[in-house]
């Protein structure tokens, strides 16, 4: 057995909630990535963060991950109770997505032997993305265990948002079969629920929405200047601040344009862009040289701060910084920088897309414009830049909207889920109200 395994799940039964060994599975990303960079964002934290919010209320977790390089051990603890286990699967490198399908069964099978070498017996698989709900249904042959899948966003809802970008056969058709197949399917917002159930012509018991959390200790208002100097920003034009990773479902491109095509009247502000790679001389290279290029070639390659991408730590600084946060995604599962900027009292202008559309409040708690609208997305951030009162009060209610997805709220509401399941039950009485109580 190795010596580096530090769960307590190996030595004895810690805990008698029915849910006391959990694994979760998270075949393409791990939670010890860096965040912002490739396929790395919102689904590590909302891991990160639920585990560890997990582990308080009796749960031991293990969260399997494949491995991408030769440094990480095999074994890695990421808060008390909760490890994550990196396992050999194809090559010891990043991998595109498209291509690890033919690599999960070696994956089961993998976590099949460390948790016989380990002899650890789980209560409950916990899947994130369509991959590891597949892997799920290999494990359950060898653990007979019942699973629950959170797919952080599906091809269908992601098609019908008018994404470019072809989903592959083979992820359309697994994701079918895990939806019978998964025992429990968690919807990051009730949108995704009403797809999952209409579509599917599903039991309205084997869906439940818990949508995903923000830290509101760490995400938490400043003031701006103070936040702008510490930063060292330049104070001579309103920012507008973009955090994520770059892909085209973001929708870097329509705020590029509406920078570009800005209102008359108002300084045009400048545009701090946290994500992506930078190169040795900070300069962007990957897909941040594409949005470079694009920006070059709209004319405002000149006001676009690349700060590449960040821990989560600095990130409430840069909220605090800038006059108005930019979410103009062509779909978000839930959206997790929307909701960290409005704990951090700034205001967003984000697409009406996906969780977007249920975290913020329309003229209340944010501005919401239609996606992929460069005119739309410029006519709100001008509104927000060149009216501090009105900016004040979407920054005042956004902090209050915020208040209700704390980590502990979301842990209860999954902690639910799982005993239910490891009962034998399917996740009835799981509702919205329970979690927010
Ligand atoms: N993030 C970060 N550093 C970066 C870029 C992003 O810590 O450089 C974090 C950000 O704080 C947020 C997450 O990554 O928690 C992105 O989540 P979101 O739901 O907005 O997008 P997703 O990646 O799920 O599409």
């Amino acid at each position: 057995m190795p010596t580096d395994y530090r769960g307590p799940a190996v030595f004895g039964f810690e805990s008698d909630l029915p849910a006391s060994r959990v694994a979760m599975i998270s075949v393409h990303t791990s939670p010890l990535a860096s965040l912002g960079r490739a396929d790395a964002g919102g689904m590590n934290v909302y891991i990160r963060e639920l585990c560890c919010h997990l582990a308080p209320l009796g749960h031991q977790i293990d969260i399997f991950a494949r491995r991408v390089d030769t440094e990480t051990p095999d074994v890695t603890e990421l808060c008390p109770g909760v490890n994550v286990i990196t396992l050999t699967a194809g090559p010891a490198e990043p991998l595109h997505k498209d291509d690890l399908f033919p690599l999960l069964p070696e994956f089961a099978n993998q976590a099949v032997l460390s948790s016989l070498r380990r002899g650890v017996r789980y209560d409950v698989v916990h899947a994130h993305y369509w991959l590891s709900g597949w892997t799920a249904h290999l494990l359950r042959r060898y653990w007979d265990t019942p699973f629950v899948t959170m797919f952080h966003t599906t091809a269908h809802m992601k098609r019908s948002s008018g994404n470019s970008t072809v989903e592959s056969p083979q992820r359309i058709a697994t994701e079918r079969q895990v939806i019978d197949l998964s025992d429990s399917l968690i919807a990051a917002n009730p949108a995704e629920r009403a797809d999952l159930l209409w579509r599917q012509r599903m039991r309205t018991d084997k869906v439940c929405t818990v949508p995903p959390g923000v830290d509101l200790d760490l995400f938490t208002p400043g003031d701006r200047d103070a936040a702008r100097r510490r930063l060292g920003l330049p104070g001579d034009r309103p920012l507008v601040l973009f955090v994520g990773r770059i892909d085209p479902i973001k929708g870097i491109d329509t705020l590029v344009r509406a920078l570009a095509d800005w209102p008359a009247g108002g300084l045009r502000p400048r545009l701090v862009l946290i994500g992506g790679d930078l190169d040795p001389g900070g300069s962007p290279t990957g897909d941040l040289a594409a949005v470079a290029r694009q920006a070059d070639t709209a004319g405002i390659g000149g006001d676009v701060l690349y700060l590449g991408s960040r821990p989560q730590s600095d990130l409430p600084d840069f909220y605090r910084a800038v006059d108005v946060v930019a979410v103009p995604s062509l779909y978000e599962s839930f959206g997790l920088v929307a909701v960290e900027a409005m704990a951090c009292g700034r205001p967003v202008v984000a697409s009406r897309a996906g969780g977007l559309a249920f975290t913020i409040e329309d003229g209340e708690s944010g501005l919401l414009v239609p996606a992929a609208d460069p005119a739309a997305l410029a006519t709100a951030l001008h509104s927000v830049v060149n009216d501090v009162t009105l900016a004040d009060r979407l920054g005042k209610a956004a902090r209050e909207a915020a208040y209700p997805f704390s980590w502990e709220a979301v842990a209860s509401g999954i902690s639910h889920i799982l005993n239910r399941l490891a009962l034998g039950h399917r996740a009835d009485l799981c509702c919205d109200e329970e979690i927010f109580a």
